[in-house]
């Protein structure tokens, strides 16, 4: 018999004793948490049995799905196999060793080896340090600045949310620590001006060799970036964008670090989002599809630039955590993999569902608040906007996206809003019919959101 208590209490429980991340808990307990029960395919059940479309994945996680029994059995045979053993003072377990293979498979030619972690946060740190000890063994020990963006994601641990460019993380807590700056985005909608898109990516790629410059490149280790800025605001960069940043960094001499802890896994339509933009990163830290989110597991992919130096030159890193390389989450991981592979999931976004969610999004264009729709993959976007013909945005731009996911929530459908922007990412196995149902959910989110801003 379960030792659960009563659903109906648990609400109560939850406000008195769990602070929740990214929350304002005052509001919070004012208005209630919901409590999610149980998943199957892409839907969430909460306590009262109500059904969600899950069109965010968890949080950009859940590729394959809930529900897969595949990674029960796989977690469940590991757990009674061996639950733990750590992967420090030249030990392994079979399912981390057989999951560096597998990750490295799918990455390309010039990366071949995996640093595990538990979160894409610490896998953040990991190749910070990683960086910087990569140039000190080149005897260049003074290149250790990193240059990230403004408005990027890179999680929550101090190092993350210093390379991350979110004000409101580094307001709290004293952040960027030293050695981290930031640039601008590539963000054309809201900041491109006058530009054209292409002439508008090019200038925001250049801004990073006039930081370079300006730090002096013997003091520069790295340029962090998303392919496909997540967490503010799913941001699609012009296509000038990309090649220009890979020039700069292999004119500067400096490693480009590509964080693809959400665009991996198939989110774009590729095993990994680089290969969708076509550059080629040094270090590549990942996490959330790696496991579709069944249990955490993260690391960083390490290019044989770096990687050979680390083996070679360094010899100990000393660096690394009790749950690298966890033998549980590496099965986990392993299953999930398989079926991402037996499932062809990437070719499916690829083919598929993606370009069927860009048309799907493309068809809400002629709503009055919306000024531009963008998506790779299955990672898209909603621009609201107060004016469509001279992109003004509105004044509370939380507002707005707060208006149009609360009544898509209602109407049994998550979805994320930063600011004035709506984001999708449902899992890899959505159905062309459950696209439908996410996109005439939101028409009618955004018929509300109109009455209510108008
Ligand atoms: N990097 C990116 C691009 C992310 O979106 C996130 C989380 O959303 C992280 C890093 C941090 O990962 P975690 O929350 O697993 O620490």
């Amino acid at each position: 018999m379960s030792t659960m208590p009563a659903a109906s209490n648990l609400g109560a429980l939850d406000a008195a004793h769990h602070l929740h991340p990214f929350s304002d808990m005052k509001k919070l307990n004012a208005a209630g948490t919901r409590i999610i029960e149980r998943g199957e395919g892409c839907y969430i059940y909460d306590n009262h049995g109500k059904k969600y479309l899950d069109g965010f994945a968890g949080l950009w996680c859940v590729n394959i799905g809930y529900g897969r029994k595949e990674i029960a059995d796989a977690v469940a045979r590991q757990m009674n196999e061996l639950p733990y053993y750590n992967t420090f003072f030249g030990t392994t377990t079979p399912p981390t060793a057989l999951l560096a293979q597998k990750i490295t498979s799918h990455a390309g030619p010039n990366i071949n080896r995996v640093f595990f972690t538990g979160s894409g946060s610490e896998a953040n740190d990991t190749w910070f340090r990683m960086a910087r000890v990569y140039w000190a063994a080149l005897g260049k020990p003074s290149k250790k600045m990193v240059i990230a963006r403004r408005n990027g994601y890179h999680g929550s641990t101090v190092v993350g949310a210093s390379m991350g460019g979110m004000k409101y993380m580094h307001e709290q807590g004293a952040l960027p620590i030293e050695g981290i700056v930031h640039i601008g985005q590539p963000f054309w909608y809201g900041e491109g001006g006058e530009l054209s898109p292409a002439e508008f990516g090019l200038k925001v790629a250049r801004e990073l060799a006039e930081k370079i410059d300006e730090l002096g490149a013997d003091n520069v280790a790295a340029f962090v970036a998303e392919p496909i800025q997540g967490a503010g605001g799913v941001i699609v960069p012009p296509e000038t964008y990309w090649p220009e940043i890979a020039r700069i960094c292999k004119e500067k001499d400096i490693l480009l670090v590509v964080d693809e802890v959400i665009c991996g896994f198939g989110r774009t339509g590729h095993w990994f989002g680089h290969q969708h933009f076509g550059v080629q990163p040094d270090l590549a830290p990942i996490a959330k599809g790696l496991s579709s989110g069944y249990l955490p597991i993260g690391g960083v992919m390490v290019s044989d630039r770096v990687g050979d130096v680390l083996v070679n030159e360094v010899g100990d890193f000393n660096h690394g955590f009790t749950y690298s390389g966890h033998p549980v989450c590496a099965a986990a991981a392993l299953e999930n993999l398989r079926i991402i592979e037996d499932e062809k999931l990437v070719e499916r976004v690829h083919d598929d569902v993606g370009p069927y969610l860009a048309e799907g999004l493309k068809s809400l264009e002629d709503h009055p608040l919306v000024g531009q729709t963008q998506s790779v993959g299955l990672m898209g976007a909603v621009q609201l906007v107060d004016d469509k013909a001279s992109r003004k945005r509105f004044e509370d731009k939380e507002k707005v996206g707060v208006e149009v996911r609360n009544h898509c929530l209602a109407n049994g459908l998550v979805l994320r809003a930063t600011g004035d922007r709506m984001l999708y990412s449902p899992p890899l196995v959505i159905t062309r019919a459950e696209i439908d149902q996410m996109i005439e959910t939101t028409r009618k989110g955004l018929d509300h959101g109109w009455k209510a801003m108008k």
